[in-house]
């Protein structure tokens, strides 16, 4: 029997977890958003939704910021984690837990109890582990991490270093994860990303380091019955999926209830880690699988990675604080692909806001709702009924079901068209003067439109609708325009 049939459809979906070394940019911004438009989305259908995220903190990244901070690690933790908290507030995102990696209680137990199965199930084995060792760092780097060979923060070059450490047997799962995602048994969305990992898969994978040395990592979950090393990041890490339900400890329900994933949502530079790694650790562990890895793209700026050098860089905070953050959340929404690099530039922001939001729907409502206001003209009961009900979801369901969140918003944003036409056309606020009664008709209407167009802006822009139900039910124009034009 399948989650569904078992507990009456519930949702779970999740972000990965964000390092807190440094503030959270717009790629942050936006995995979170799309997570919370889907969580909001099957919430308003009546389903029990479970939404994760959280944060990374089992890292030498966050240990060297804290230290460059002067601060100690864990108080530094603590800043940055309530400054994620405080930016997801402001985005309106309706998050059910936020996990931190760092937390011995919550995250933990199910840490150890993932390693032991990885034990059991035989695919945990010391082998020699050959890494670059930065000793300004006193940890190991990658290629990624050296520019032109030299450890940039430290100017120096790092030494090849040796070390015994556990290897994940990861090869050994190669053709059952390519199986399992070629029959969409885990979908990856969009194509391009199933096939690039298909291509991967078909090459085959390699057995990965799972642990450190504990005299060269200063943080992270120690390995169970061997307090020489500590389990590395994906062990760590990746686990916090489940680690959030209370897998491993006592109190399961929450596991019980959600696992299997419904929807990863990622970025794409961690595509490998969430439908390799992560499935060839479940499968080991003998867990069931995610149904669903949504791999979006980039935001660019100027067709450009964002980057400081470049000055390109536009920061989350600066934009909620001039257009306000359902402004944000409808650009992101709308703009950015869910599968593809798009580009944000402040011009571009500005225009679209001034476009769709000033003068696209923040004037529709004052029209529409000025008519009904001066002639005491209210919306039908049964119009009004429609708030309460979940039926009108299933025009934009094709939607959500490929994902294609930007798409449902431009449906949105036809109806918001066609009002606009219609008022033009039909000239309701001439009529009245000569048929009211015709004019009458018309403008209940334009009411049913901003109805349905409030109660399907609900998962995108959740205040904005709750703002123009209350007019409608009130039969009020708005005293201010809901977006005021910027300049
Ligand atoms: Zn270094």
């Amino acid at each position: 029997m399948s989650k569904q049939e078992e507990k009456g459809k519930p949702f779970y979906i999740t972000t990965p977890i964000y390092y807190p070394n440094a503030n959270l940019h717009m790629g942050h911004e936006y995995t979170t958003t799309l997570c919370d438009i889907f969580a909001r989305y099957h919430r308003l259908k009546g389903e029990e939704v479970y939404f994760l995220t959280g944060a990374d903190e089992n890292t030498e990244k966050v240990v060297r910021a804290a230290k460059d901070a002067n601060i100690n690690t864990k108080d530094y933790l603590d800043e940055t984690v309530s400054g994620f908290k405080s930016l997801f507030k402001m985005l309106g995102i309706s998050y059910d837990q936020f996990i931190r990696t760092s937390d011995e209680e919550k995250h933990w137990p199910g840490v150890i109890e993932m390693w032991n199965r990885l034990v059991a199930a035989g695919d945990l084995e010391k082998r020699e582990y050959k890494g670059l060792y930065c000793v300004g760092h006193e940890a190991f780097l990658t290629e990624k991490d050296l520019v032109n060979g030299v450890c940039p923060d430290h100017g120096e070059a790092p030494q090849e270093l040796t070390e015994e450490n556990y290897f994940f047997k990861l090869s050994k799962y190669s053709s059952e994860i390519k199986q399992k995602i070629e029959t969409d048994e885990i979908r990856i969305i969009p194509q391009s990303r199933k096939n690039e990992i298909l291509a991967l898969l078909e090459r085959g994978l390699e057995d990965i380091s799972f642990s450190r040395s504990a005299d060269k990592v200063s943080v992270g979950v120690p390995v169970p019955g061997d307090l020489s090393q500590r389990i590395y990041v994906w062990g760590d890490a990746l686990t916090n999926y489940i680690s959030a339900l209370g897998f491993g400890t006592k109190n399961g329900d929450l596991y019980n209830k959600f696992w299997p994933a419904d929807l990863h949502v990622v970025g794409k530079d961690i595509l490998r880690f969430h439908a390799a790694i992560w499935p060839a650790m479940l499968l080991s562990a003998k867990l069931p699988l995610p149904k669903a890895i949504l791999v979006h793209g980039l935001i660019t700026s100027g067709g450009q990675k964002m980057s400081k050098s470049l000055g390109n860089v536009i920061d989350p905070l600066m934009l909620i604080d001039e257009y306000g953050h359902e402004a944000v959340r409808y650009y992101l929404a709308r703009y950015v692909s869910p599968f593809e690099d798009s580009d944000l530039t402040l011009e571009r922001f500005k225009a679209v806001y001034n476009a769709d939001l000033a003068n696209g729907l923040g004037n529709l409502v004052s029209r529409i709702m000025k008519m009904a206001e001066v002639n005491n003209i209210k919306a039908l009961e049964r119009d009004i009924e429609l708030f309460k009900k979940t039926n009108l979801y299933e025009q934009i369901d094709s939607y959500f079901v490929e994902f294609k969140v930007n798409e449902a918003v431009d449906s949105l944003w036809s109806l918001i068209k066609r009002a606009d036409n219609d008022i033009q056309t039909l000239e309701p606020f001439k009529t009245i003067k000569v048929d009211r009664k015709k004019a009458e008709v018309d403008i209940k209407v334009f009411l049913a439109y901003l109805i349905e167009i409030s109660i399907k802006l609900r998962p995108f822009m959740p205040i904005t609708a709750g703002k123009i139900e209350k007019l409608i039910k009130e039969n009020k124009s708005p005293e201010a325009p809901l977006f005021v034009r910027k300049d």
